[in-house]
């Protein structure tokens, strides 16, 4: 299908603004796609909403804790929500303390990267390692932004610094406040004893969908994922995680598989889509 219900912005960390991204994809032909930002919504009032072309569905990827870190989609959200931008705020103070403990650290083990060069690579609130990668490549502290998490910000490395996160089951609750659908992202991607503890108990828990679809799934874990899904009466969806130079061998909209089920996902979001259609 043409949709791609998984894209970051400038908003936090993607190369593009949201404006650029709807032109983007509207040239690649894709009739929907969500705006997913991590831990911000606020991408989504820079778009159009809704045109000729293109549907834009309002949405946020929120970083919650269990057993190490597990993202929760929010779609067709209120992205006005008083609670969600509370909470927005909150995270977003949380994440800059955080980025200036991770200078701190590599600034004792002699790298020389400031908290300046990397709100330099910011363009909105939400400061994350990407920020900080983009930095060490600009003083040429490594040659790209993998290689950087490798050597310096990966949650392996000691310069490491978490920040503190809700539960899944306050992600989900703030994304019912907001009116949304709560999607478990990328299951594949999630600590191994955490998924398998979770997913049985998804639906219990408020989740609308599971991201089976996704470029780091093989083909076995999208269909694994799917089949568990619909077990318990969850809608799937598919998303590209696209960021740009991030993650470069990510493109929007690439994220192709997916079949009935996926089209079923979409007809059961239509009607809180923006003007309500496709
Ligand atoms: P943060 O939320 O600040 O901890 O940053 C996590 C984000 O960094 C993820 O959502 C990805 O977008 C990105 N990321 C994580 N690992 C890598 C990697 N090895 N290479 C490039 N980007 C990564
Ligand atoms: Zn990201
Ligand atoms: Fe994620
Ligand atoms: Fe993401």
């Amino acid at each position: 299908m043409n949709i791609d219900m998984h894209v970051h912005t400038s908003f936090s960390d993607g190369d593009y603004t949201p404006r650029k991204i709807v032109r983007m994809a509207k040239e690649k032909g894709l009739k929907l796609i969500a705006i997913t930002d991590h831990d911000e919504c606020r991408g989504y009032g820079e778009t159009a909403g809704k045109d000729e072309w293109i549907t834009v569905c309002p949405g946020i990827e929120l970083a919650s804790k269990f057993k190490g870190e597990v993202h929760v989609l929010g779609l067709c959200i209120d992205w006005r929500s008083a609670a969600l931008l509370k909470h927005i705020e909150g995270v977003a103070q949380l994440r800059k303390h955080r980025a200036e403990s991770m200078i701190k650290n590599l600034n004792t083990a002699g790298v020389g990267v400031t908290i300046e060069d990397v709100k330099a690579e910011c363009e909105g609130e939400i400061v994350g390692r990407p920020h900080i990668a983009a930095a060490l490549v600009k003083k040429g502290y490594a040659s790209s932004p993998k290689e950087a998490f490798i050597r310096y910000i990966s949650k392996r490395s000691p310069y490491y610094v978490p920040f503190d996160k809700i539960s899944v089951k306050g992600a989900v609750g703030l994304i019912e406040k907001a009116g949304g659908r709560a999607v478990l992202a990328h299951p594949g991607l999630i600590n191994k004893e955490a998924i398998e503890y979770l997913f049985p108990k998804l639906s219990d828990m408020g989740f609308w969908g599971v991201e089976a679809y996704h470029p780091r799934h093989s083909n076995a874990q999208c269909e694994e994922y799917e089949k568990r899904a619909k077990a318990q009466g969850l809608f799937v969806t598919a998303g590209s995680d696209f960021h740009g130079s991030a993650k470069p061998d990510v493109e929007l909209g690439g994220e192709r598989r997916g079949g009935e089920y996926l089209e079923e996902s979409v007809e059961a979001l239509v009607p809180f889509l923006p003007l309500g259609k496709l």
